[in-house]
């Protein structure tokens, strides 16, 4: 009997490891792809073409083209890079220009709401055309603002392909005026309550929310956070909305476990939970690198984006207490410019406990996971967060603020966890510095017990936080879109 024809998943996103990456939607969209397959899913993913990404790329095939996307020329390429399946959007009137994805110099560049409407367009007209190698998508899954548009351009179009919009951060919406609606081709008519307008303003993000076919965000935790004021940013009511018809599921994100393995990671020495002789040597290497003292606390890294939703300001207020008890702390970040001065007067103040590196520096990210005995992540909100999982899979013990996906992926060492061997790091409620303060504190009083701290350790590494969970709920949910194949 010949097997089922696999599924065909859009996968439509603004950056995808390891081509360009700014955060964990990288990670997110590069990895999912190989997790679907083997559940009889296949992926192409849509990104735009930036410099960085061409110069990643090999050969390519013309597959879609339009005389005018937005103000200019534009054709998809396909491509493979790096396992996956890319179709990159060439559009240089929109991509090819210096700087990262979204800005320039630390400014946002000003036609961002027409570049990913651009990004969206192109893929609802690829669901509905199909491409010029014979492929059109089952389903198309949108990620974030930036592929926000997609559902309604869908439904204006009345296409039947389903979609699914995940939200890996409702904090950015892509928000623009409704003087633009004309140049981004949506109708004036939707511009209401209920559709595209959001007080007055078009929203990207609530756009999607409104109109695809079902909504995802990457943790249970802050699926339920999201219908509230103080986690919804204003779309708390749309969310509220779809959660009542039984629309909304919160699936938490995994990780390449191919890509984050400390036994195999080519930018660290290996160990494992098995063998966690090589973690000591990767520890000692780090405190080189950083040129830090051996501290008799713990070692701790931070790896972030510096901003007030990562709490950076939280652990500038608590990490002199830490220090003071012996810890030390390497941070690998960037940000806001106040953050990453305070951060440099802070290493400044305790040189021997304390090395900054601004910037973005992803095997460097690696060497700092192996070498860590805590990662800290006091983040006031945290959709999932991927650095408290990677600080798990390297025995470093995540120190994290109970939200989000933080809250549902970190089990706390209380008393009784300690005794069940079920502690997997550190967790608190009061977000505020005495909160992450109390916490370093019990951190440092667990470290004082090498056995103890060797337990948690141990159960840390040994926690499964691959995709396969996760990515048979992505695949039930596409199936129960789809239908049965025809
Ligand atoms: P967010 O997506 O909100 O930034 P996540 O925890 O979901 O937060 O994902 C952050 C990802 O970006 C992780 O893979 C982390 O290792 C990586 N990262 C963040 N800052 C840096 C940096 N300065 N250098 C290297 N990697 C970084």
């Amino acid at each position: 009997m010949a097997s089922p024809r696999k599924r065909r998943v859009l996968s439509v996103a603004s950056e995808c490891a390891p081509l360009l990456k700014t955060g964990g939607l990288a990670d997110v969209v590069g990895a999912l792809p190989a997790a679907l397959k083997p559940l009889g899913w296949k992926s192409r993913v849509l990104m735009p073409a930036y410099p960085a990404v061409i110069s990643r790329i090999g050969r390519t095939r013309r597959v879609w083209h339009t005389d005018d996307l937005f103000g200019g020329p534009a054709t998809v390429r396909r491509c493979t890079a790096d396992g996956l399946h890319l179709m990159v959007l060439d559009a240089p009137h929109l991509f090819d220009r210096p700087g990262g994805p979204y800005s320039v110099d630390g400014h946002d560049h000003a036609d961002n709401h027409l570049r990913f409407a651009a990004l969206s367009w192109a893929a609802a007209r690829i669901a509905v055309e199909g491409t010029g190698d014979g492929w059109r998508p089952d389903l198309v899954h949108a990620h974030d603002w930036q592929a926000g548009l997609v559902p309604s351009y869908l439904k204006y179009a009345g296409s039947p392909v389903p979609s699914v919009m995940t939200v890996h951060n409702i904090a950015f919406q892509g928000i623009f005026g409704p003087d633009q609606l004309d140049s981004v081709r949506l109708p004036s008519w939707d511009f209401v309550p209920d559709a595209l307008e959001y007080h007055g303003l078009v929203s990207s993000l609530k756009a999607g929310l409104v109109h695809a076919s079902r909504v995802t965000t990457v943790s249970r935790t802050y699926a339920e956070e999201l219908a509230t004021p103080e986690f919804g940013f204003g779309l708390e009511g749309v969310i509220a909305a779809r959660r009542d018809r039984g629309e909304l599921h919160g699936i938490v994100n995994g990780i390449d476990d191919a890509v984050w393995d400390p036994a195999a990671d080519p930018h660290t020495l290996p160990f494992s939970a098995d063998e966690p002789a090589g973690k000591r040597a990767a520890r000692d290497a780090l405190l080189a690198e950083f040129g830090l003292a051996a501290p008799s606390g713990p070692l701790a890294v931070v790896v972030t984006r510096l901003t007030h939703q990562k709490g950076v300001d939280l652990l500038l207020e608590a990490l002199p207490g830490f220090i003071e008890a012996g810890g030390a702390v390497a941070v690998l970040g960037s940000g806001e410019s106040g953050y990453e001065n305070a951060l440099g007067d802070l290493a400044a103040r305790f040189p021997s406990a304390v090395g900054v590196r601004i910037g973005y520096d992803e095997p460097l990210s690696h060497r700092m996971y192996a070498g860590a005995d805590l990662v800290l992540v006091p983040s006031r909100f945290e959709p999932c967060g991927l650095t408290q999982l990677y600080g798990l899979r390297y025995g470093a013990l995540p120190l994290v603020a109970s939200t989000g996906g933080l809250r549902d992926t970190v089990a706390d060492a209380t008393a009784e966890r300690l005794a069940a061997d079920t502690a997997t790091g550190f967790a608190f409620a009061d977000i505020g510095a005495a909160g992450l303060a109390d916490a370093l504190a019990r951190a440092v009083s667990l470290y004082a017990d090498a056995a103890a701290w060797q337990r948690v350790r141990n159960r840390a590494m040994r926690t499964d936080s691959s995709w396969s969970a996760s990515a048979q709920a992505y695949a039930s949910l596409f199936a129960e879109l789809v239908g049965p194949l025809r």
